[in-house]
């Protein structure tokens, strides 16, 4: 949990002791108001530094992401508030059922336009030299 997010559950523990409810509110009303932020990108750099993130942080074969020990992408999950290992979307992972791997090709087929990580490509392909 970030600085922010331990001051605010300290804070809210507080009022909750001495039952000021107008404190609660407030501490609520500032919560709500970060998260809205976050959730439209406005605080100042976090979707530049969650692209960061996606892009140079480790990926594994459960469809998430990990700092591999390294500080600056610690520090990083830390500022964005996720959790190690984080899970990535479905639309950042190959369209095969059941696979957690991360999409690495693109290719059109006569069902529709697949994405798919290196191994599924090469099935794909195969299947199409056969004519299947
Ligand atoms: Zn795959």
């Amino acid at each position: 949990m970030t600085e922010y997010g331990e001051a605010a559950e300290r804070l809210m523990g507080k009022a909750l002791i001495t039952g000021d409810g107008q404190m609660l509110k407030d501490i609520k009303m500032l919560m709500d108001t970060r998260d809205a932020a976050r959730e439209e990108g406005r605080i100042e750099g976090i979707g530049a530094l969650e692209d960061m993130v996606w892009q140079f942080a480790y990926k594994n074969d459960k469809g998430q992401i990990h700092t591999g020990g390294l500080s600056v992408l610690e520090n990083a999950f830390d500022v964005l508030d996720w959790d190690e290992p984080h899970n990535a979307p479905d639309s950042m992972l190959c369209d095969e059922p059941g696979c957690k791997q991360f999409i690495s090709c693109g290719f059109p087929t006569e069902s529709g336009y697949r994405r798919t990580c290196g191994k599924h490509y090469v099935v794909a392909e195969r299947l199409k030299e056969k004519g299947k």
